[in-house]
Formats: structure tokens, sequence, C-alpha cells
């Protein structure tokens, strides 16, 4: 099948890119890296009046520093997020999960303001964007707003974004000194049935600070497992406590039942893979390189 018939506008600035999604009236749709948008028109799942081209604006590709904060263009796509020296140095979380996302072809184009905005809940940069605490900017006819990937979901494949908005920044605070990440999928290059990342600081006497506990595939969205975080604050992590914190993860699951996997079978993995995951971060203690990420795909 292929996409019924739409207007196509290249824009050459993010003024004129909300200047036509403004003059489509919610009608129009963003074509970033097209890796989910054209699937959707193909199967006509989508048929938007207009398709308003982003590629050739040169500032959404940009990767800036602002003090701690790191700042990423919408149009960044998963191959730069891959080989960017000062991404690899200041979000290696990002640098390392970005690698589980489909195949060449797909990290060639796919951009990570297209994964935010597409908001797969089994994907992999909605979950890192929430661990670590990354702000969206938004431009709108309307003016400019910033919203914490915290507060940006309505629901699966939902965004709170009004259909004239346009992403334009992912900004990320200063990310904690060790990480760690797993996931599965049922074979190589599929989605994941879920996903589960992990950060944290180690104060010198071994005691772990600022845990965040992060879950992809088992909810609607990406969610947090703040109480699961809490029970190990001020710990070595040790078995007891992760144990512990594996337990308390299933209490923010939701999990659905798809073509990948049952509910029963997300739930069941969720304590298998949250205690993987911080016995690979407790692994990223002094001496290591400060970076841990689990082997994750595990078929
Ligand atoms: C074979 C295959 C395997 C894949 N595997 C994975 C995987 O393992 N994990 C994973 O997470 N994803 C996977 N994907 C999806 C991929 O990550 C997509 O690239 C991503 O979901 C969308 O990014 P994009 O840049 O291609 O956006 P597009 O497809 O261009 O757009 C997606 C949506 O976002 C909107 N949009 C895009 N940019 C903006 C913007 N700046 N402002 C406002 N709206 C915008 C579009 O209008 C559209 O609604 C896979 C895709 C394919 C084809």
């Amino acid at each position: 099948m292929k996409a019924a018939s739409f207007v196509y506008h290249r824009a050459g600035s993010t003024a004129e890119a909300v200047t036509l999604l403004d003059d489509y009236q919610g009608s129009a749709r963003i074509l970033a890296g097209g890796q989910s948008l054209l699937p959707m028109l193909n199967m006509r799942l989508w048929r938007p009046g207009a398709l308003i081209d982003i590629n050739g604006i040169d500032e959404l590709t940009r990767v800036r520093v602002e003090g701690p904060t790191t700042v990423l263009g919408a149009l960044v796509r998963y191959s730069t997020i891959e080989h960017d020296p000062v991404i690899a140095e200041r979000l290696p979380l990002l640098a390392r999960v970005v690698r589980h996302i489909g195949d060449r072809q797909v990290r060639n184009r796919g951009t990570l303001g297209g994964s935010l905005v597409q908001a797969d809940p089994t994907g992999e940069m909605p979950l890192v964007c929430l661990l670590l605490g990354a702000t969206v900017r938004a431009m709108g006819p309307r003016g400019s707003r910033e919203i914490p990937v915290a507060q940006l979901y309505a629901g699966s494949y939902a965004t709170v974004l009004d259909p004239d908005e346009l992403v334009t920044e992912i900004a990320f605070p200063a990310a904690p000194a060790h990480v760690a990440f797993a996931e599965r999928c049922r074979r190589h290059n599929d989605f994941a049935v879920l996903s589960v990342a992990a950060t944290g600081d180690r104060g010198p006497g071994g005691r772990w600070s600022g845990l965040r506990i992060g879950l992809g595939g088992v909810a609607d969205t990406a969610v947090l497992a703040p109480a699961a975080a809490a029970a190990l604050d001020g710990t070595g992590l040790a078995d007891d406590a992760i144990e512990q914190a594996a337990r308390l993860a299933l209490d923010v699951i939701d999990p659905p039942t798809d073509v990948r996997a049952s509910a029963e079978y997300r739930r069941h993995l969720v304590p298998v893979y949250v205690r993987r995951v911080l016995a690979e971060l407790r692994r990223s203690g002094p001496g290591a390189s400060g970076t841990s990420t689990s082997n994750g795909r595990t078929s």
C-alpha cells in the first residue's frame, strides 16, 4: 500500500516550520527521520494534509554545551548520538543505549526528536531521556515552552504537544557517574519487550546515592520506580537491598499484552532485569571506567 496524497513542504528554518504548522491548523505532520512516519503513511494509519520536512534546518542538528547542560537538536540522528565525542563524554548512557535501536539504516535516519514525539512505550530514547531528567524545548505559534520528559507523555504513542508545536531541542542536566542498562528482545533488531536502566553516584565509603531506576515496555509510557530507588539510597547495593528494589519495581508497572509478549511474561521479567541492571551498576563502582552497560539484548 502507498500513502494517501499530501502536500510536501521543505522548511528552511524553525520559524518557517512553525508558520507552516500553523497554516495547516493541526492537519500537517513534521517529517524528521521518517522511520516511524513513513510506515504509518504507507499503511494509511495516518493521512496528514501536509508533511513539513525539517531535514534542511541545520540548527536542529547541533550538539551544544550550556555549562553543565548538554543540548541536542531535535534532528540529531541516532548515528550522531552513537559517535559524537561530546555525547560520549557527557551522556554515556544515551550513547550506549542508542545502539540497541533498530539497525544501521534506522540509526542513520532516525532522530532523537522523532523518537520522543513518536512516544513508543518500548522506545529506548524516551526511557533514557526520562531517566536522565531531560527537558524538551518546543516552539509553536504561541511561543516556546519547556516540557520535562517526565511530563511529555499523555499515554501510549501520545504526547502533550499541540499538533502545531515543533520540538526544537532536548536539554540534559549533568549525568550521574554510573549507569547500567539491559533489555530483552525477541530477536536482533526487534523492538524491546522490556528495557531497564539505572543511574547513581557511589560515594567513597561505597554508599550509593541519587539512584534512579527506569523501565520501558511495561506501561503506557516509560516509567520511573522511585520507591525501588529510594530503598537503595545509602546502601552498598547488597544482594538483599537489590532484591527488595526488584520487588518494589513491580508496583509501578501495568504491562500490556501484545504481539511481542504477554503481560504476565513482562511482569515475570521485571524483577529479573532490575536485579541484573543493579548488579551491573554495583560493578561499575571505583576502579571501573565509570560506565557500565550490561550486554543488553538477550534472545
Ligand atoms: C525497522 C525498524 C526498527 C526500529 N526499531 C526501533 C527500536 O528498536 N527502538 C526504537 O525506539 N525505535 C525503533 N524504531 C523506530 C525509530 O526509532 C524511529 O526512527 C523513531 O521512532 C522516530 O524517529 P524519526 O526521526 O524517524 O521520526 P519520524 O518518523 O519522521 O516522525 C515520527 C513522529 O514524530 C513527529 N516528529 C518528528 N520530529 C518532530 C519534531 N522535531 N517536532 C514535532 N514532531 C516531530 C512526526 O510528525 C511523527 O508524528 C524502528 C523503526 C524501524 C523502521
